[in-house]
């Protein structure tokens, strides 16, 4: 297969299909076709989003030795990383949320463990929901959620989610993939916008795995997709296939990008870099408190990035940020999730020629 013809092809708003997206994997870094990838993919994200970045920002609420025991997170009971439950008080919360707010992000979102009471999480929601300017996007990153749970979070003032069928669901994880998938058909029912991922990527991911979970992140039509990687817990079992390179990230989150529709605005990557953002990532996160990709307790201290950082970061990448509320997860974000694109497919073909 010709790599210019694939990508004209996802240029045209076409989509491809899984053979043609292994092609794109399959293109070896640094060559004169992986460059062609990530200009057209940076393109893309440019056409996509209007030509504007964003910043989300998250807050962990608690750590918990998880017994869902996902093998690539901190928070697994099995990782021995943590060993007490902590969690931050709601003033402490409220606090960060608001000083999120006021460095700029986009999109504020909370993050807890699996088990955390779910009655408790929509309480923290609905305090910090009262707390933020109305305008504000808040975000909810839990498990997985019944119909009737999704439209909780929906009443207590969250106007999307952030969920992924991992890679290695249900092999690394002990979570049903089936149980993943109904969870965003739950979140869609209830009208709440989804973020996903192709996360997290590790070393020993075949392409026929990559190629079948980028298909399930275009399937279930988020307003963001994108690709992570896995950041090794020490002293478990896949850290010994060590971490993914950037370089290697900026690729793979390029093909992703040109496997998606101009429907889909954002392309996110995890953990921010300028690469990535020059290979098309529009969206990054700025964390503090309890992350699953850290050993230390505190993220801000450690892993965590602050709003300030990912925005320099993706200007460093030639991306103007956008100012005020996350356009993705926003209306025109859902409507673009829900359109045919031929619209923004003839200006893209016009970019192209
Ligand atoms: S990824 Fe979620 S479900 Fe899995 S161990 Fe971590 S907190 Fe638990």
């Amino acid at each position: 297969m010709d790599i210019n013809d694939l990508i004209k092809k996802s240029m045209g708003d076409e989509d491809l299909n899984s053979e043609e997206i292994a092609e794109l994997f399959k293109v070896p870094l640094f060559s004169d076709e992986a460059a062609l990838i990530q200009v057209a993919s940076y393109r893309k994200s440019k056409i996509a989003s209007e030509n504007l970045a964003e910043v989300h920002a998250q807050i962990g609420l608690n750590i918990a030795p998880c017994p869902k025991n996902c093998l690539f997170c901190a928070f697994a009971a099995s990782s021995g990383v943590f060993k007490e439950k902590s969690e931050l008080p709601l003033s402490e919360v409220i606090e960060r949320a608001k000083g999120f707010e006021a460095d700029g992000a986009n999109a504020v979102f909370l993050m807890s463990t699996a088990d955390y009471p779910f009655t408790k999480f929509l309480e923290t929601g609905l305090e910090v929901r009262k707390a933020l300017r109305t305008e504000t996007k808040l975000v909810a990153n839990v498990g997985d959620f019944t119909l009737e749970e999704a439209k909780r979070i929906k009443a207590a003032g969250f106007c999307g989610v952030y969920h992924a069928l991992r890679l290695g669901e249900g092999r690394d994880s002990r979570l049903r993939p089936e149980k993943r998938l109904e969870t965003f058909s739950n979140a869609r029912e209830a009208g709440l916008l989804l973020g996903t991922c192709l996360e997290p990527v590790g070393n020993e991911h075949t392409i026929d795995e990559l190629v079948e979970k980028t298909i399930i992140t275009r399937e279930a039509r988020p307003v963001f997709s994108g690709a992570a990687r896995r950041i090794p817990i020490p002293n478990t079992k896949l850290s010994e296939y060590g971490l993914v390179s950037e370089a290697r990230m900026a690729h793979i989150l390029a093909v992703v990008r040109l496997a998606l529709g101009y429907n889909i605005p954002g392309n996110c990557t995890h953990e921010p870099n300028v690469i990535g953002a020059a290979a098309g990532a529009n969206l990054f996160w700025a964390e503090v408190g309890s992350n699953p990709r850290d050993t230390k307790k505190e993220t801000k201290e450690a892993r965590g990035m602050s709003v300030g950082d990912c925005r320099r970061l993706l200007e460093e990448a030639e991306w103007k940020v956008l100012s005020g509320p996350s356009v993705f997860y926003s209306e025109d974000g859902k409507k673009n999730a829900d359109s045919d694109s031929s619209v923004i497919c003839e200006s893209a073909l016009s970019h192209t020629q």
